[in-house]
């Protein structure tokens, strides 16, 4: 066995192999750039390089510099974990170059999963299913359309070189064809340079099924069954399962095998992913293999009761796979989601700041957390902006699914916006209990996760109200102490003679709510009357620690709350279907906005400017679109923070932006 290993990323995936190799006795080296010097991964691993300037492609993607220092520190083998270097066929030469054992397959297999058309060839020829089309060299447009209106409508567009979801076109007539054809061949070769097509027949409703697979260097290979990725946000994944809800067995080994025929058609050697589409009639189809560990690796470790870092250790040092196909077994189910830095509400921007307080759930059998930041760290604007992956595992699908839920009330993130209350909505959608799976999940039931509809609110909103006049009466310090009666903790509004009328203006996202709320007795049973938009009900209630009793309307619920941390407003609370954000909206005494102005017109994350939306001068409204970048292979679109005018733009599309840079120069209009 190899005895020195260097980890060649950061954060989440750095700690996770590091937690691996310590078990295995295997000593461990870090790389840290100038923004991760005292990062958790960098504490973890018993030694740590520094490896240069925050932006990735100047520290973390400085292939020849990482070998350099692999070599300097006596590294016998390299893992790469995913992203950065880890599908980066040049990287993997090198390693070999230096006699350095890269943890991943070998190079002419990363080089043949470059290229969508030529990996699809490789794929054809091994007798592996692909959605049926077309990926010649012939790229005549008529030639194109022939094959489309053959195949039947809706068809799709890929660029051959492509990659997040870009050269793609949706095409639902023949009429339209041309036209598609034309757009999709611009935005390839803006892209990547290149404009060859792919026609492929479009599968209306397809989940998104990929199968693990392990092989060693000895012509062993064995896949560890499958995840089930198909609830994504624009092609990224948000929730993972295994098993895939609903797979059969015979399904399940006709998968397998067609993934190891995949593999084998490569020489492949390691851990891998192989992605298919699966279709309503049982039908799949080959999209792509990932020649590294999944960030979703997770749910697989959990259902199988393997360490898939472990195995990949041991096959880069030779040995042969652990255990065999028929030693592998499922057990239970499993879930991940991905806790983000984003804002659901504004499109998944990524968002930024100080991790001012944090804490897991607590971690148990059940319950997995794996991530690469402590309270107190900052989450900035040059990497991807994950928290953590937070991991469940139980006997059966509702169970873990009830796991999920619960661990994910449970989450408290304070100082940066997060999307944990987005997936407590998800896991609670009746199709999500249901499995209704498919790749369109969440656009298709964005009403529920969202809380756009008004009865929704109309539930949600006096128990917001009410944990309001609670939190006003007890004094926000009181909810925590033992003592709720104390007379010294009573802040009341209640005078004799009166009955006292409260207007309260409560915030959701971009919406503010007026709800009036009379108290009609006092003592520490007061209850309330409380009205607003569609509701009018009486209510009781009472804040201990994280957990709110309230009745309403003689309905006892315990709702599990966030508080907000010194200095916030925002709190969550969670009920049994649903979790709701809000704030209570102060009267403005002009210091509420005093960031607003200057705020979003930084590039969130690096990335490159794709549009600029206006002309310099022109006016713009509050929340008007004024720039697209993308990063992290989504687009994201950066705002107006007022009525105003943009001065100067410092970038033009195309043009590659570090996080943090300022993007433009913006003029408030006077108010
Ligand atoms: P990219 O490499 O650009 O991300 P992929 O080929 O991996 O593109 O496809 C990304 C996503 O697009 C898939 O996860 C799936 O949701 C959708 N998709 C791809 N091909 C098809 C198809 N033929 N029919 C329906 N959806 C598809």
């Amino acid at each position: 066995m190899l005895i020195k290993l260097l980890i060649a990323n950061r954060g989440e995936i750095s700690c996770r192999i590091i937690k691996t190799a310590k078990r295995m006795g295997i000593h461990t080296v870090a790389l840290y750039s100038d923004a991760d010097a005292d990062a958790l991964h960098v504490q973890m691993a018993d030694e740590a390089v520094h490896i240069g300037p925050p932006p990735s492609k100047d520290s973390y993607l400085q292939a020849e510099r990482i070998i350099e220092v692999a070599r300097k520190v006596g590294a016998d083998m390299i893992h790469p974990g995913y992203g950065f270097l880890s599908e980066n066929a040049h990287f993997a030469r090198l390693c070999e170059d230096n006699q350095i054992v890269f943890v991943g397959p070998p190079v002419p297999a990363i080089d043949a999963m470059g290229s969508k058309s030529a990996a699809k060839k490789i794929m054809e020829a091994a007798g592996v299913p692909l959605v049926p089309g077309y990926h010649g060299e012939d790229q005549s447009a008529a030639l194109l359309k022939q094959h489309a209106d053959e195949m039947g409508y809706p068809v799709l567009l890929k660029a051959a070189a492509g990659g997040g979801g870009k050269g793609m076109r949706q095409v639902h007539s023949s009429s339209e064809f041309e036209h598609a054809l034309a757009a999709a061949k611009r935005e390839a070769m803006a892209s990547f340079n290149d404009d060859i097509m792919l026609v492929e027949k479009y599968l209306t409703q397809p989940r998104h099924v990929e199968i693990q697979v392990f092989c060693d260097m000895h012509g062993n290979g064995v896949y560890l069954f499958e995840r089930d990725c198909s609830v994504q946000r624009r092609h990224q994944k948000v929730i993972e399962e295994a098993p895939a809800p609903g797979m059969t067995e015979a399904l399940r080994s006709q998968m397998g095998e067609a993934a190891l025929k995949a593999a084998a058609a490569i020489g492949y050697v390691g851990a891998g992913t192989v992605e298919f589409l699966l279709d309503t009639d049982g039908s799949f189809y080959f999209m792509e293999m990932n020649t590294r560990l999944q960030v979703e690796h997770p749910v697989t470790e959990m259902i199988s009761g393997q360490d898939l870092v472990e195995w990949q250790l041991r096959v880069a040092s030779g040995e042969e796979l652990p255990l065999s196909q028929d030693e592998l077994q499922i057990n239970g189910h499993a879930f991940e989601a991905r806790i983000y830095a984003e804002d659901p509400n504004n499109e998944f921007l990524p968002a930024t700041g100080v991790l001012n307080f944090l804490q897991p759930p607590e971690e148990s059998e059940y319950v997995r957390v794996d991530t690469g930041v402590r309270q107190g760290d900052k989450v900035s604007v040059y990497y991807d902006p994950m928290i953590a992956k937070l991991i469940v595992w139980d006997e059966d699908r509702p169970k873990a699914l009830r796991r999920l839920v619960k661990a994910l009330s449970e989450y408290r993130v304070k100082g940066v916006t997060t999307n944990i209350d987005f997936l407590y909505n998800l896991a609670n959608t009746k199709a999500f209990k249901q499995a209704q799976l498919d790749t369109a999940f969440i656009d298709k039931h964005q009403s529920e996760i969202f809380l756009q509809n008004e009865d929704d609110l109309a539930s949600l909103l006096p128990l917001a109200a009410l944990y309001i006049v609670l939190n006003q009466e007890q004094g926000p310090q009181s909810l925590n102490s033992q003592d709720l009666y104390s007379p010294w903790q009573n802040l009341t509004a209640w005078r004799a003679n009166a009955t006292h009328i409260q207007g309260l203006e409560i915030q959701i996202h971009d919406q503010v709510h007026a709800v009036q709320v009379s108290r009609l007795n006092s003592g520490p049973q007061a209850s309330y009357q409380i009205t607003g938009q569609g509701f009018n009900v009486q209510c009781q209630g009472q804040v201990k620690g994280d957990v709110l009793t309230a009745v309403i309307d003689g309905h006892r619920q315990k709702i599990t709350i966030s508080h907000p941390a010194d200095g916030e407003q925002g709190c969550s609370l969670y009920t049994q279907h649903s979790a709701l954000h809000f704030k209570q909206k102060l009267p403005d005494l002009g210091l509420l906005d005093a960031d607003a102005h200057g705020g979003g017109l930084t590039a969130p994350m690096n990335g490159t400017i794709v549009n600029l939306m206006v002309n310099p001068g022109d006016s713009v409204e509050k929340g008007q679109v004024l720039v697209i970048m993308e990063a992290m292979k989504m687009e994201h679109s950066l705002k107006a923070p007022s009525a105003g005018k943009v001065v100067e733009f410092f970038y033009q599309s195309g043009e590659l932006v570090d996080g943090g840079a300022e993007l433009l120069s913006f003029e408030a209009a006077e108010s």
